[in-house]
């Protein structure tokens, strides 16, 4: 666990009081496992997104990005298998009828639940340790059997018989898209293997105990990028992979790697050949995923070129074989969480307590704030204005005219704005600006025709 002041809890209210992250429906008392982002929220997720899109597609020569529907064919969900075996395991509460997911509370036992036992298999074993199991919310003891729970979330699209007799699925995961597209993307880019797709999509699970506020949700986004590769080349990708994503989140997001570890898969399902897990050190919950990195060989395009009757071998030069893949799949609420964590920040400066968010520039929601150093000259107001109206249309910018200077700095530091830009009357002589760094509060005169390059990064 993490030796600094940081707590959740702190974090959590931040988020909310900040505009960060909500409750969703909060005014109808919220509900568990949802949340919504705000106003500074949906920027940061969208810049995490963005700079992920870049390194995933844009930087690379043979990656092809893809936005798939959210729903499928219901058959998708019988052939990848997820209709009979996404589940996890799940008792009650005999008191008060909460639902505990069973190799959860045996994993903070240190009892590790193999992913492949069966239902009487994972009773017996816990049947062994429950006394030492508590129920989360009342603390009773006394469990009903251990029942495998499907995770998929039903919904009627299409189906009008009123039965729910044909259930379209939400999609557990996102990447099955990328299965189905395999083909359409071979035959519209004609790509040379190894080439990668990426996606960006949701994913909903019925979670049987949603927590941690943005780590186990019912609702959540993947980033996910499959590669396909020649048959038996997996070990050849697999490492250079685990690699950049790696350094995705040490270069790209600037996350210190001390918060950061690596996590081999004890029990792989049976057509894994690898499996590892990129973990961050949550402030108060400790460490745990954030992404996966999984060597599928060719489970995904066989399944589905048998269940749909479609082909989906690539031809190589008159060579025809089903690809393998290494996935990499992040979630982005999590990211997002290890993000805020990572950054939120109390120091102090001019002897005073302040909260800083010290956010990498591209991540910032806003990149630079626009003062006038007093509200009621209207000289001063118009000049920031038209400083203002200068930035807003190159990056997010903000203008504040509210309270003293000192405050407005202390609002932009808490919301991690890197540069606030002040226009005093020496600015209306000389058209120059003192521009304040948000990490030292550092201040340097500016000339209005260098603004943009000095606040652009
Ligand atoms: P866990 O073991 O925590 O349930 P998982 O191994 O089932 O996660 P994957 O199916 O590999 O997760 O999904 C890839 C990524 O999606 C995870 O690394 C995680 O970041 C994210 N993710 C999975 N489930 C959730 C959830 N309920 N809420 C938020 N993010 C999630």
């Amino acid at each position: 666990m993490r030796n600094d002041e940081k707590s959740m809890d702190e974090i959590i209210s931040f988020a909310k009081r900040k505009g960060f992250v909500f409750p969703s429906s909060e005014i109808y008392g919220g509900v568990a496992g949802l949340y919504d982002f705000g106003p500074l929220g949906v920027e940061l997720l969208n810049n995490i997104k963005a700079d992920w899109w870049r390194k995933n597609v844009h930087e690379k020569e043979n990656y092809y990005g893809l936005d798939s529907a959210i729903f499928k064919d219901p058959r998708v969900w019988e052939a990848s298998g997820h209709t009979k075996s996404f589940s996890d395991p799940m008792a009650e509460c005999k008191t008060c009828n909460t639902r505990i997911r069973v190799d959860k509370e045996l994993e903070k036992l240190g009892v590790q639940a193999d992913e492949k036992m069966s239902e009487a298999e994972l009773q017996e074993l816990f049947d062994t340790h429950k006394a030492q199991i508590k129920c989360p919310k009342c603390g009773g003891s006394e469990f009903t059997e251990v029942k495998a729970f499907n995770l998929l979330v039903k919904s009627n699209l299409g189906d009008f018989s009123g039965k729910e007799e044909n259930p379209s699925y939400l999609p557990g995961e996102a990447c099955q898209g990328i299965y189905l597209n395999f083909k359409n993307v071979v035959d519209s880019m004609h790509p040379k293997i190894p080439f990668g797709i990426a996606q960006i999509g949701k994913a909903f699970r019925n979670e049987i105990s949603p927590r941690n506020f943005l780590f186990r949700t019912r609702e959540f986004e993947q980033a996910d990028t499959q590669l396909f590769i020649r048959p038996g080349e997996n070990k050849d990708y697999y490492d250079k992979i685990k690699e950049e994503r790696w350094r995705w989140y040490t270069e790209s997001l600037k996350i210190s790697e001390k918060n950061l570890r690596w996590k081999q898969h004890d029990n792989l399902v049976f057509y894994a050949k690898d499996a590892w897990d990129i973990e961050y050190d949550f402030p108060s919950y400790g460490f745990d995923e954030i992404e996966g990195i999984h060597d599928r060989s060719d489970y995904d395009l066989t399944v589905h070129s048998k269940a749909s009757g479609i082909d989906l071998s690539y031809n190589e030069n008159g060579e025809k074989f089903i690809p393998w893949i290494i996935e990499s799949s992040a979630g982005l609420g999590r990211i997002f969480l290890a993000v805020l964590s990572e950054f939120y920040d109390i120091d102090e400066m001019d002897g005073k307590k302040r909260t800083v968010l010290r956010l990498p520039h591209k991540l910032a929601p806003i990149k630079v704030a626009v003062f006038p150093l007093l509200k009621n000259k209207p000289e001063l107001v118009a000049k920031a204005r038209e400083v203002f109206d200068m930035l807003r249309y190159e990056m997010p910018a903000s203008f504040d005219d509210s309270g003293n200077i000192g405050k407005r700095y202390r609002r932009q530091d808490e919301i991690g704005t890197p540069y606030c830009v002040t226009v005093d009357f020496d600015s209306l002589e000389d058209n120059t600006v003192t521009v304040r760094s948000r990490d030292d509060g550092a201040q340097k005169r500016v000339p209005l025709s260098e603004i943009f390059s000095f606040v652009k990064d």
